[in-house]
């Protein structure tokens, strides 16, 4: 179009020349050919195609230049123009004049020229566009494989998890994780009695003797209490703790119950050999029933534990069933709640923070703010407890709300601006339809950019909610902030939910680095974490590493990120 223009803009021009210049540019060959299907005009393009010079085409045919099979292709395609009239288009092979194989598309139409008919032929050279499609369909392949190559790694590391994850390793009994979702099932169907046991001195035992006559000593018991015939269900909660549920159907009466405790007291603590060594062990048992002494998991968990603890404050070597003037807890949860009420509404809770770091570079990457309330009366009340109360007693909005505003405001002046801020979320405020909007307003009043503002919320939140709670994240993310799972591995999720969930990073919980660098099992289950989450394009973050052979373990697992009281304990902001 330029050149015509530029031809236009000269007064003076013959039109043959015109459409030749113009003929002459076009990337595309170009020919004419009169009726005994010889040349009578080629472009350049044309030229390069068949590598001859136009003097040396002009007034032959196919025949003279290309092999004799193609010719005969081309030269049945021009009589098809000449004798229809009917343009036509052609997928040829052509082999230009250096010999190589070409796929070109041939357009075939007739011309009426001063009187006469001609044939016009405009190709187009699809070589370069078939090399490329074949490129395409290649690394397609290529990414077919390498997601089946990864769904394949999922499901290795998966299976591997559920494992390590759901069963203790030296037992083989379910863990606890096992337990609470078994346990929140048979409190969906009906009654059942929770049994706490925990042996009497095993850690003397285990001390005197050593740890793999421990280990022996557990396991035998573990086959005992496999055998009983009360249970459906026994499970290791810790190193000499156990628990049991009773089968359906049976009776639940305290006779019934204080009978199968005897039983199973005298089953357990029948001697047995041990390396050669002859030895017993009494045990304490805590009895619970639901649904009177608790109708949700933990709490009915929590009552057979302080059942327990009464038997064993009773001597050992006891039974206890569940009494509400057990928890003594009960009466300091009040207070808790009281002062905690005065210390949000006088504004007297503190915001530290705790760095988090690059566990390859050492690079600080931000940090986490973790509530503090140091009580006039109460003394310093650790977040553990007071969260829990906030919780319960609806507390936590305004808690939440204080700490992300301080946080951020804080966070503002002091964090170095390529560092992000960690809040952590309350499993309830997700739960309120304000959430992202309070979110939303906090950050513009403080001015702190969203991109730097990581939400954590816990694993266990994750497993129990649907589509709401996908909705509330992915309308969190919208705001530019990103999103942690914290608490990973405690939970009980389904890790096909945790991949549907629009996060960006996981905190492996403290419990699975504490003895990393000791046993090669705990490692092995790091590994599948980390493995895991990067297959599905998760960041990870270690919590809780207290040494440097944690830390050396961690980086050789390829985790992302580090944090715990090695890279630094939780602090003032501008100290740190
Ligand atoms: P979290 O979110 O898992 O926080 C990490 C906890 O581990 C913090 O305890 C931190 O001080 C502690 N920690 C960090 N590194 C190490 C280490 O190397 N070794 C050991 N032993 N501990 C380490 P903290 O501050 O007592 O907080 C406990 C929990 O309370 C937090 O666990 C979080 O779930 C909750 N929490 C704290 N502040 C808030 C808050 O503002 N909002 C909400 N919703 N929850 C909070
Ligand atoms: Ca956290
Ligand atoms: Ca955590």
């Amino acid at each position: 179009i330029k050149r015509v223009r530029v031809i236009q803009a000269n007064a003076s021009y013959d039109s043959v020349q015109v459409f030749q210049t113009i003929l002459e540019a076009l990337p595309d060959p170009v020919f004419v050919k009169d009726q005994q299907h010889r040349w009578i005009y080629v472009n350049q393009a044309f030229c390069t195609l068949l590598g001859r010079r136009a003097q040396d085409l002009i007034g032959r045919s196919d025949f003279d230049t290309s092999p004799e099979a193609e010719a005969r292709v081309f030269w049945a395609k021009d009589a098809e123009v000449f004798e229809t009239g009917v343009p036509n288009v052609n997928l040829e092979r052509h082999t230009d004049g250096f010999g190589n194989g070409r796929i070109i598309e041939t357009k075939k139409s007739l011309a009426n020229i001063q009187g006469r008919v001609y044939l016009v032929g405009v190709i187009r050279d699809l070589t370069v566009l078939s090399e490329i499609q074949g490129e395409l369909a290649r690394s397609n392949q290529e990414l077919e494989r390498r997601v089946q190559e990864q769904t394949a790694e999922l499901t290795r590391s998966n299976a591997q998890l559920q494992n390590l994850a759901f069963f203790d390793a030296l037992t083989g009994l379910p863990n606890r994780r096992l337990l609470i979702s078994s346990l929140e099932r048979r409190l969906q169907e009906g009654t059942v009695a929770v049994f706490y046991l925990d042996l009497d001195h095993f850690k003397r035992a285990n001390d005197s003797y050593g740890h793999p006559f421990g280990d022996a000593m557990l396991s035998a018991l573990a086959e005992r209490l496999r055998a009983l015939p009360h249970f459906s269900f026994v499970a290791r909660v810790g190193g000499d703790e156990f628990i049991a549920l009773t089968r359906e159907n049976l009776a639940l009466d305290r006779v019934n119950l204080a009978q199968i405790c005897r039983s199973m007291a005298e089953q357990l603590s029948k001697s047995f050999l041990v390396e050669g060594i002859d030895t017993s062990t009494s045990l304490s048992i805590g009895v619970a029933i639901a649904p009177q002494d608790g109708d949700k998991v933990i709490e009915l968990l929590q009552n057979a534990d302080s059942a327990m603890y009464s038997a064993k404050e009773r001597g050992r070597n006891q039974y206890a069933f569940y009494s509400p003037d057990m928890n003594l807890k009960a009466r300091e949860n009040v207070e808790i709640e009281r002062g905690l009420r005065r210390a949000i509404r006088a504004g007297d809770i503190q915001v530290y923070f705790q760095p988090i770091v690059n566990a390859k570079t050492g690079k600080v990457m931000g940090v986490e703010a973790l509530a503090r309330w140091n009580d006039a009366e109460l003394g310093e009340v650790s977040p553990t407890r007071f969260v829990p109360i906030a919780e319960s007693s609806g507390l936590i909005h305004e808690l939440s709300h204080l700490v992300l505003r301080r946080a951020l405001s804080l966070a503002k002046a002091h964090l170095p601006l390529n560092q992000r801020l960690c809040v952590n979320l309350s499993a309830l405020q997700l739960d309120r339809m304000t959430l992202v909007e309070d979110v939303r307003r906090a950050l513009s009043e403080s001015d702190f950019p969203a991109a730097r503002l990581e939400l954590e919320i816990t694993e266990s939140i994750a497993a129990n909610r649907g589509e709401r709670l996908e909705h509330v994240l992915n309308a969190l993310r919208d705001l530019g902030i990103s999103l942690a799972l914290d608490d990973f591995g405690t939970g009980y999720s389904a890790l096909a939910q945790v991949q549907k969930l629009p996060i960006d990073r996981v905190k492996i919980d403290r419990s699975f680095i504490t003895d990393i660098h000791t046993k090669p099992k705990s490692k092995l289950l790091v590994e599948a974490m980390i493995r895991m989450a990067h297959v599905l394009e998760l960041q990870v973050l270690a919590e809780g590493v207290e040494n440097i052979a944690q830390l050396r373990t961690l980086r050789e697992l390829g985790c992302d990120e580090v944090q715990g009281y090695l890279l630094g304990k939780p602090r003032d902001l501008e100290e740190l």
